[in-house]
């Protein structure tokens, strides 16, 4: 069974990505975050993310849109939850399109393990993903291996990010 799955960075790719792998799936990974700002931050999460993949040995690609589209996708709602919930939902329509696109059984995302994200606002965003795509995702409370996926992010020498993404979030806020 093939898995897509989005990857938000490398250190919430390893745990997800050990334990997929470890149930007998085949895991592609999607680096899909047009809400990483600034522009440099992005490319240092997915060069860090490229190369733990090719050490894991996992295939993944990336995927960009201008960061302007995603802000004027959830700027209807800038305060939270509804501007983080609106950001989940972005990119994993996109995922789940391409999860149909390119045939995959399902798809998910490495959101999960973060206790600091909104875990049932990352949820909906995929039932509401996989209702308009027609892909069924997988869910697995990847959030009891957060601590596992910080050890071994540690251990791979990741580059770990001080804050989860927009520019909303530099101040160190989730
Ligand atoms: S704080 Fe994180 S999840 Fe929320 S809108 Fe910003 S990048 Fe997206």
């Amino acid at each position: 069974m093939r898995v897509l799955l989005h990857s938000c960075c490398a250190p919430c790719s390893t745990f997800p990505s050990y334990i997929l792998l470890a149930e007998g799936f085949r895991v592609d990974g999607l680096f899909f975050n047009p809400n990483i700002y600034p522009a440099e931050e992005e490319e240092k999460r997915w060069e860090t993310y490229r190369r733990w993949a090719g050490e894991a040995g996992i295939e993944v690609r990336r995927i960009q849109w201008p960061h302007e589209r995603w802000l004027s996708g959830v700027s209807s709602d800038l305060t939270k939850p509804g501007r983080c919930r609106e950001c989940y939902r972005l990119r994993l329509i996109e995922v789940a399109r391409l999860a149909r696109e390119g045939g995959y059984d399902f798809f998910t995302t490495t959101l999960l393990v973060s206790p600091y994200q909104d875990h049932g606002g990352v949820v909906l965003a995929l039932k509401k993903a996989s209702e308009e795509s027609g892909v069924p995702y997988l869910y697995r409370d990847f959030r009891v291996g957060y601590r596992r996926s910080r050890e071994m992010a540690r251990g791979s020498h990741l580059y770990m990010q001080k804050y989860c993404g927009c520019e909303f979030s530099l101040g160190g806020e989730a």
